[in-house]
């Protein structure tokens, strides 16, 4: 059964889905569309649903209120406040409690919790109203141009679980929305339509009332009553009320501006307008947009990209011949505003999403973030606007919005960094595409899809950007499936396979959980698979999970090697895959303390070096993934550029106050829903709690995560946390690498250990080592100078006898003379190398070097050796051979190999003839 058959079901039977007692005191009457069949109430009598009524509010509102965006909010919540409703503040945009979603898309998400694969509902009151945010990427397109179009909107949620105490179902559900428009927003009753639908969400669907005046929807009140999906479901156990309404249009409504824009942006468009100094005719930008506006009908496929864009055009001759002006007139009058609208709405969606601790970056929903700022970018650029910077309007915006989100505030300098360091990104990048577009163009080289894949992941570069640039004549559309597909598989090859046979087991006890520093204990075996997989009743042994390696130790006599949860299971494998535990059997458990000690240690420093990041760099910064193993421990954070040793030492020196300030570390289980109330989604930084309580652990007053690893009882026992290194991993997110505890101590001797080797060499002390090297390497570079300064006085004697030296090619006039010699270096071979075949014009001279890792490879050719042979595609053959690469010029080449030729530098050498021969015949 799809959406269309559903609703046909229970529009069959309206009296049980649709009708509500104030529908007949008020005198609503069920009629149907005579276009598309859809049942809809109204008090007038229609003959269409108001999917195909055009707008008519705009310019001529039906209502004498006008209520601007905020001003909106505020009277809806003292309404709904009136009728017993709490206000709840708005969830994160960022949405961190669910998997499956990036972004908070809808009021209800707030709402929504997985468990168990099953979406519930867990309401922090009842019933309730929220102002929610949300952000959506599937129609940017149309964003900016079609007067209503947003990536981010409030949702104005009304949510109410119906069987709850305080809850109510669609009766007093739609009088209270009722009487929102007919009291807050001062509409009468014969304006309002309300039309029978469906809304099927996340594991659970229901019938609802959408509510239209003058041709625009303002809000659906959806009756989630069934559990499942429309083939297979049942009553659920809660009902819940889910009424989204956008704010945008409530407002829209009251003001009848030419766009919604112009509204629910408040000042921000004026001051634009009035900064960018656009004043030319308002008459014609009012008419365009509100027939723009009301045009775009909800009903159809115009809504999509392609479409939408060549209504836009049609509109625009439209409206060009009404108003009796050209086209490209009316064009050059309204692309500044579209322009305007379009940042507008870029940057107060950036400004929800960095404030939520979202960055731009190429993967996951910080790209949407990443596509929106570039765009917004460009178009002040195409418009010239070089005043406006992105985050001065964001500024504009909370000065707007701080009254409804007061949090805003907060983040006014995060936000305005982030946006800074962005737009220098842009420029940068721009420039290094450009030129990389160009170079493309020049050489006429077919970009395949990996080679556009490269450029993406390595250097952010679209197929979008090259497309606009000429380089490239479509995106493949396999792209963004390919792409997608490579970062699943990535995933997918982690995932570890299942061992089979633990059906029906019970959940093993766990008391690594009940007292941590439990490393013996007594258990029964359960089961034995395959001879090395061993299930216990109870078990101290901690299973890998959450990054943190898992417990090592015995199980009587045998060797634990690893240990695994799966479900409620835990399996340890031991190291030979005989056994003579049976099942049954009591046996005796011992854990490696001294390793677990040294991971509780460094698992604890992740937490507090977590916090020390955000603390010092900024809001954003969030854990990514954490591993932590015996002595050593490596955390990722979510954080836009490399970090600097200042801040490094920053994070280490704030990381060890927390340390030597020992503070307590507690740990107690919540509620999952109390636990996000009391202390934020900041508790996720491990990922999301699939199960209904969570266990926080708490170090007092610096960091508070949902947590299942082992943990110090305070502070102070790490002892010394030591940052070892830090790099970039990947766009926005930052590597932490560290140690901790004994391994740091450890560490640092080491340190001073190299340092001492240093020290004698440079026959020096601790204390001077530096001034030492410095001078050393002043030493070096004079010494160097002085070698260059000789080989330039005895180059001419040395390429003198290079030229006598030299073989005769048989057949030919060209002279060839290679060197391999271990004390030679490369700066010797290219001043002998130049000057002998400045000397001897027939003279080819082949040098190959060795260096660490690697083989070089230097040719020259004299001005007559070069009609033979070229120096560069020698330098390539000889390269090649040494398992390396090189290219070149006509005169001079090189080329590089790997030691792991060595051997065979000297025959290489020897059949170089062969190949001069060989190949100044095929020149
Ligand atoms: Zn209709
Ligand atoms: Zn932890």
């Amino acid at each position: 059964m799809g959406k269309k058959e559903l609703t046909a079901l229970f529009s069959s039977n309206p009296d049980r889905y649709y009708k509500v007692p104030l529908f007949d005191k008020v005198g609503f009457n069920r009629q149907r569309c005579s276009k598309c069949g859809k049942f809809f109430w109204s008090i007038v009598s229609k003959e269409l649903c108001p999917d195909h009524e055009h707008y008519g509010f705009i310019n001529n509102p039906p209502t004498n209120k006008r209520l601007d965006y905020v001003h909106a909010w505020e009277e809806i919540e003292a309404y709904f406040s009136s009728k017993d409703h709490t206000t709840i503040g708005r969830y994160p945009v960022v949405c961190r409690w669910r998997d499956d979603l990036y972004f908070t898309i809808a009021s209800i998400v707030d709402f929504q919790r997985v468990i168990g694969g099953k979406v519930v509902f867990e309401l922090p009151a009842n019933p309730l109203v929220v102002p929610q945010m949300c952000l959506r990427f599937n129609d940017v397109e149309n964003v900016g141009l079609s007067g209503r179009h947003y990536t981010s909107f409030c949702m104005v949620g009304q949510t109410c679980s119906a069987d709850s105490p305080g809850g109510y179902w669609k009766d007093k559900c739609v009088e209270i929305d009722y009487g929102m428009l007919t009291t807050v927003l001062g509409i009468k009753p014969e304006e309002i339509t309300f039309v029978e639908d469906v809304w099927i969400g996340a594991g659970a669907f229901g019938n609802s009332l959408e509510y239209f005046v003058r041709g625009l929807e303002l809000g659906n009140a959806v009756f989630t009553e069934f559990e499942g999906n429309e083939n297979n479901f049942h009553i659920m156990k809660n009902k819940i009320i889910d009424m989204g309404a956008g704010l945008e249009r409530l407002s829209w409504i009251t003001m009848g501006t030419p766009t919604s824009y112009d509204c629910s942006f408040g000042p921000v468009i004026k001051k634009l307008t009035n900064i960018l100094g656009m004043h030319e005719n308002p008459e014609v930008i009012g008419k365009y947009f509100e027939i723009m506006s009301g045009n775009i009908g909800e009903d159809n496929a115009t809504l999509n990209g392609g479409l939408m864009l060549n209504s836009v055009n049609t509109i625009k001759s439209i409206v060009a011949k009404s108003l009796g002006i050209q086209e490209d007139k009316l064009a050059r009058i309204i692309s500044p505003y579209e322009a305007i609208y379009t940042v507008a709405d870029h940057t107060r969606s950036l400004l929800f999403a960095i404030s939520d601790g979202s960055l731009p970056s190429n993967v996951g929903g910080g790209y949407n973030l990443r596509i929106i700022l570039r765009r917004a970018l460009s178009i002040l650029e195409k418009m010239g606007w070089n005043t406006v910077k992105l985050q001065d309007i964001t500024d504009l915006h909370i000065d707007y919005l701080r009254r409804m989100y007061p949090e805003l505030e907060e983040h006014r300098d995060n936000v305005r960094t982030i946006l800074r360091i962005e737009s220098e990104r842009y420029t940068e990048s721009r420039e290094r595409m450009h030129a990389l577009a160009t170079y493309i163009k020049k050489v006429n080289k077919k970009l395949t899809i990996d080679n556009l894949i490269e450029m993406y992941e390595s250097d952010g570069i679209t197929p979008e950007y090259l497309l606009e640039a000429g380089a490239i004549e479509s995106v493949p559309d396999s792209f963004y499936t390919t792409l997608a597909g490579l970062h699943s598989e990535r995933a997918a090859s982690q995932v570890q396979k299942p061992i089979l046979g633990l059906d029906g087991l019970p959940p093993t006890r766990l008391l690594y959980y009940e007292d941590e520093t439990i490393h013996e204990f007594e258990a029964m075996v359960i089961k034995v698979i395959d001879k090395r997989y061993i299930v216990l009743d109870q078990t101290a042994f901690y299973p890998r999970g959450g990054g943190q390696e898992p417990d090592n130790g015995k199980l009587d006599i045998f060797e634990v090697v690893e240990v695994s949860k799966q479900g409620d299971v835990v399996l340890h494998k031991l190291q030979n895959g005989s056994t003579n535990l049976t099942e049954g059997k009591i046996i005796r458990g011992t854990i490696d303390a001294k390793r677990r000690n040294s991971i509780t240690k460094h698992h604890t420093a992740t937490h507090i070096l977590n916090s020390a990041a955000r603390n010092n760099l900024g809001s954003w910064v969030w854990q990514n993934s954490a591993f932590k193993e015996q002595d050593y421990g490596r955390l990722d954070i979510t954080h836009h550029s490399a970090l600097s040793r200042e801040e490094i030492e920053s994070i280490e020196k704030s990381a060890n106050s927390v340390v030597t300030r020992n503070l307590p570390v507690s740990i107690n289980i919540f509620g999952r829903g109390e636990a996000e109330q009391k202390y934020t989604f900041r508790i996720y930084q491990g990922g999301v709690a699939p199960t209904s309580n969570v266990r926080i652990v708490n170090i007092e007053g610096w960091d508070i995560e949902a947590c299942g690893g082992t943990h110090v009882s305070r502070t102070g026992e790490i002892g010394l946390i030591k940052i070892i290194k830090s790099e970039r991993i990947q766009d926005g997110v930052v590597r932490l690498e560290y140690v901790a505890a004994e391994s740091a101590l450890n560490y640092v001797q080491k340190l001073e250990n190299s340092l001492d080797v240093i020290v004698r060499s440079l026959s020096s002390s601790k204390e001077k080592v530096v001034d030492s090297f410095l001078k050393s390497m002043v030493d070096t570079e004079l010494s160097k100078k002085k070698v260059k300064a000789i080989l330039r006085k005895v180059a001419p004697l040395i390429a003198k006898s290079v030229s006598s030296e030299a073989k005769t090619l048989p057949m030919s006039n060209i002279k060839i003379y290679s060197i391999y010699d271990e004390q030679l270096d490369d700066e010797y071979h290219i001043s002998i190398g130049e000057k002998s075949v400045e000397l001897d014009k027939s003279l080819i001279y082949i040098a190959i070097t060795t260096k660490g890792e690697g083989i070089r490879v230097i040719v020259f050719a004299g001005e007559n050796a070069i009609k033979v042979i070229a120096a560069g595609a020698l330098a390539k053959t000889i390269s090649v051979q040494l398992g390396g690469s090189g290219g070149g010029s006509e005169r001079f080449g090189q080329g590089g190999g790997s030691t792991k030729y060595k051997k065979k530098i000297r025959d290489t050498l020897l059949c170089v003839e062969e190949c001069i021969v060989g190949l100044g015949r095929t020149d």
